[in-house]
């Protein structure tokens, strides 16, 4: 039996920030044991790398000091946590822009959606088509890993801050939806009467399909005892999914904690759910946690229908700044532990 299927695991995702490059493992690895936590999910490569890679289509984090991923992958199994390597592809740094524009997302008007000192890049092109397949060898090659996330970005058709980007413009976009369809123009404008647009849906479909495919096909070939995680479920073995707010759209449903690991549960039996509680009220209030009793009760539903317990919180404990809810974490997952004493085996 896959290690992740045998038993419900307790899960840590730090959201490493570029400055965590220089973070305490140490200290990181005394939290994970003190809340009981025995998988830590955190961030390997992609935007930026958490070790000294020496692939030209990603940059080690600036205040990397070390190896600081081989440095936690290391501590923490000599700690008998698990290491789950998270990669988001979603975004490079803009000065790739200069080397590599075909990359890119790009709006109507042909220019780039950025965020901060990166801009998205696109299902389409060569970072997410072949770059990102060597990003996760060179992982699996140097470090022992026991999972890989990564961030599937997909489509989005707004940029980080929430701005409308609409739907990509870029070339591989333009010639792949044309070939795929067989001669039709990419759509400018989502438009649900439109039949091109309804055909379109299809094509994102298909393009995130197939890369997520060759992700699954390198992974498995290099170890297949090692499971791929993202928000999908054609060919993942955890499926992630997220109990979590949102101010501008007054979204704090008291039952994220449930539904969604429920379904995938009765859905899929070969695959398990990963229900990650975001300690976070939203994006812009990312170091404040939600209201202890919130975050309480969507850990307890995880826990109620079976799920994986899974808790976020954006960068290295450290320097964490809004720590009430560490209490009511601990105090959760030490019952799963007392649950799972009882109920299965070791
Ligand atoms: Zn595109």
């Amino acid at each position: 039996m896959n290690w992740w299927r045998e038993k419900p695991f307790r899960m840590v995702q730090n959201n490493l920030r570029d400055i965590d490059g220089a973070m305490d493992v140490d200290y990181e690895v005394e939290m994970l044991k003190k809340l009981g936590a025995n998988v830590v999910q955190v961030g390997c490569g992609g935007i930026s790398a958490f070790g000294p890679s020496k692939l030209e289509c990603q940059r080690p984090t600036p205040f990397l000091v070390g190896d600081k991923f081989g440095e936690i992958v290391e501590k923490c199994h000599a700690a008998g946590i698990r290491v789950i390597a998270r990669f988001d592809i979603s975004k490079v740094h803009k000065d790739y822009l200069k080397t590599n524009p075909d990359w890119f997302t790009r709006r109507a008007d042909g220019s780039p959606a950025y965020f901060e000192d990166c801009a998205a890049v696109c299902v389409n092109g060569a970072y997410q088509q072949k770059y990102i397949l060597d990003v996760l060898k060179e992982a699996m090659t140097n470090y022992p890993i026991d999972g890989i996330f990564f961030n599937i970005p997909g489509y989005p058709v707004t940029d980080y801050n929430g701005n409308y980007v609409g739907i990509c413009q870029c070339e591989n976009c333009k010639k792949r939806f044309y070939e795929w369809s067989g001669g039709l123009t990419l759509p400018t404008i989502e438009d649900d009467n439109d039949p091109v647009f309804r055909k379109y849906e299809e094509f994102k479909t298909y393009t995130v399909a197939d890369m997520l495919n060759k992700v699954r096909d390198l992974i498995k070939s290099i170890d297949p005892d090692i499971p791929l995680s993202t928000y999908s479920d054609n060919g993942i073995d955890i499926i992630r999914c997220e109990a979590q707010s949102a101010v501008k759209t007054k979204n704090f449903w008291l039952y994220s904690g449930s539904e969604d690991p429920a379904a995938i549960i009765t859905t899929f039996p070969d695959k398990v759910p990963s229900n990650c509680v975001i300690n976070a009220v939203d994006i812009p209030y990312r170091f404040m946690g939600v209201s202890t009793w919130l975050n309480q009760t969507r850990l307890y539903q995880n826990m109620a229908v079976g799920g994986n317990l899974d808790w976020c919180i954006v960068g290295s404990f450290e320097d964490y700044p809004d720590r009430a809810n560490f209490e009511g974490v601990e105090l959760e997952i030490w019952i799963a532990i007392f649950m799972n004493f009882f109920t299965m085996k070791d």
